[in-house]
């Protein structure tokens, strides 16, 4: 029998179900070491140490891996490995291990002191908390002898002698992006959650990563570990004991999947030839192999505040020129789009202080209203782009975050040109600007929409919130109209007018927004090939097809399926 889910993560993906199983049991409160304090001091950094070094040398490998999602995931790793080796937490521990108690407890109790502090803190700091609770059960587990939490750091053997290693179906109730990051598709074949929704960090990194997923399977973490299953993330079904013509369509598919994404080198088009630029979002040089490897025509989003975040100070300009010439460099002739300092709301930066209280973040000073506060700021930061540009044959253009009116988008072309930058844009994320794209594109040489935060900011739902998943659904209809109007009013004054949200890393919506009118896409670079065959299998007309029944829809659920009537290969290709 089938379950059901929300696909998230388009593709088919079958192997051996792997369930996340509850985290270690709490060692009890009154064990006590049997004397020999000494070795069991040693007995307990040993495992410490050893959880450090398994967590670095994960994020080395992630790092090496250019079918990564990013680099956020080896910088995750790296943090929770300097947690394991923290001195505070050795003496914390050695101290209790000295008053008697077991190695398991003492490290437990060690770990609450900091897990306190970091959930009075809240915010950001406060959802390190898993994190943590993550290094401390691995250290717990190794003394203990219990099976380790979390996940597989390699396939499954071989069904028979002889055969291929089996990447897992992984399933949980629910996946931190600790947990995802450290993953490959050598390892998992597909994702299946009981809880999450299609923003959910699940779903963004599985889409980043180009494997299947399914969210919101209710009763999935009850499928015996070791049964065989088969996940559609097109359709959402979680197939358990699949047959063997089930599993050989799903071959054949994947097939013709894999041949037609080959044509990596390809510039992006539809199948009658209307051009379509396939572009990456990077978050810095680190991400540029990632986005050389699946083929990106150049950048069509560099997150420029990943340089920033975690500092005291803003970055000094020279290190700033250092990493946007990586990018430039790494695209000799093509784009790359920069986008200044988005900072605020769920990036808050300690040097660029909101000038009051903000009892809702996201609705304050973030993006372009900080950095018109912060004009210094600013002003190094077009700088170091322009230096950076002058020396490469790369085109840069520079975009500004969160714009809601011409008179800002107005304001920012200025203040490019001031610095020699002769391309600004502005990245649509704001229903207002989207209303008035026609008038804002007049000030600016291009628009850029960024879907996640238009479709936070056009249904009122905040973007961190998980239980609102389906107002943040990409395949909304009012998000499409919102989309259909920006790009109209682009075209309307003769500007060019990309997509770089979440909602171009699918093969459909990706078709849904070229007939649209979208004339380039922006993706984590893992969507890139699957984008790329799927828009190459449809002409320009299905895809305005797809895009008007979508449109016509009520739900984003029948949007979707409405859409892909009209985009057959996209089943065939198993897309
Ligand atoms: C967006 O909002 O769609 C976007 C691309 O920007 P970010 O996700 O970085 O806010
Ligand atoms: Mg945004």
């Amino acid at each position: 029998m089938s379950l059901a889910g929300a696909g998230v993560s388009p593709g088919a993906g079958h192997g051996p179900a792997y369930i996340l199983t509850a985290s270690v049991p709490e060692p009890p409160e009154d064990s006590a070491h049997t004397g020999d304090a000494d070795a069991e001091k040693e007995r307990a950094l040993a495992a410490l140490h050893q959880v450090a070094g398994e967590l670095e040398s994960r994020a080395d490998r992630l790092e090496a891996d250019p079918d990564a999602p990013g680099r956020e995931g080896a910088d995750i790793l790296r943090a929770q490995a300097l947690m394991a080796a923290d001195p505070g937490l050795a003496v914390g521990v050695e101290a209790l291990v000295d008053e008697g108690v077991a190695a398991p407890r003492a490290i437990f109790s060690a770990f609450a002191k900091y897990r306190a502090a970091l959930a009075g803190a809240g915010g950001y700091l406060g959802e390190r908390v898993a994190d943590l609770d993550d290094v401390r059960d691995r250290a717990i587990a190794l003394l203990t002898g219990h099976p380790l939490p979390g996940l597989p750091s390699e396939p499954a053997p071989p069904a028979e002698p002889g055969g291929a290693p089996r990447p897992y179906v992984l399933i949980a109730r629910d996946l931190a992006p600790a947990d995802t990051a450290l993953l490959s598709r050598a390892v998992v074949a597909a994702f299946v959650t009981e809880k999450g929704g299609p923003t959910s960090h699940t779903a963004i990194l599985a889409r980043a990563m180009g494997v299947p997923a399914v969210v919101g399977c209710a009763g999935a973490t009850a499928i015996p570990p070791g049964t065989t299953v088969l996940v559609d993330g097109t359709s959402g079904e979680v197939r358990p004991d699949p047959t063997g013509e089930e599993l050989a369509r799903v071959a054949g598919a994947a097939r013709a999947r894999r041949a037609a994404v080959e044509r990596a080198g390809e510039a992006g088009r539809t199948r009658d030839g209307h051009p379509v630029p396939l572009l990456a979002n990077i978050g810095g040089p680190g991400d540029l192999d990632a986005a050389l490897h699946h083929g990106a025509e150049g950048v069509g989003l560099y997150r420029t505040e990943f340089l920033f975040l975690g500092r005291r100070q803003a970055p000094p300009a020279e290190e700033q020129e250092r990493a946007y010439r990586a990018a430039l460099a790494a695209f000799p002739g093509r784009t790359v789009v920069a986008r200044t300092l988005d900072a605020g709301a769920d990036k808050p930066l300690a040097f660029l202080p909101p000038p009051a209280e903000e009892p809702n973040p996201a609705l304050g000073e973030r993006g372009l209203r900080l950095l018109r506060r912060f004009g210094d700021v600013l002003d190094v930061q077009l700088g170091a782009l322009a230096r950076a540009a002058a020396s490469e044959t790369a085109e840069l253009q520079v975009m500004a975050p969160m714009v809601a009116t011409a008179e800002e988008a107005a304001w920012f072309a200025e203040a490019c040109r001031a610095r020699g930058l002769p391309r600004a844009g502005v990245m649509i994320e704001v229903p207002a600007a989207a209303l008035r794209a026609a008038s804002l594109a007049a000030e600016v040489d291009f628009l850029s929409i960024g879907t996640n935060d238009l479709a936070q900011y056009a249904f009122a739902a905040d973007r961190e919130l998980g239980t609102l998943g389906d107002l943040q659904d990409p395949w909304q209809p009012a998000l499409l109209d919102l989309v259909h109007l920006t790009a109209a009013g682009a075209s309307g004054a003769g500007r060019p007018c990309g997509v770089c949200g979440e909602a171009a890393a699918d093969p459909a919506l990706a078709c849904v927004l070229v007939g649209l009118g979208v004339t380039s896409l922006s993706m984590g670079a893992a969507a890139l090939p699957a984008v790329r065959a799927g828009l190459g299998e449809h002409t320009l007309d299905q895809c305005r097809r797809a895009a008007e029944a979508a449109r016509a829809a009520m739900t984003p659920a029948q949007a979707r399926t409405a859409a892909r009537a009209e985009l057959p290969a996209l089943t065939a290709l198993g897309l």
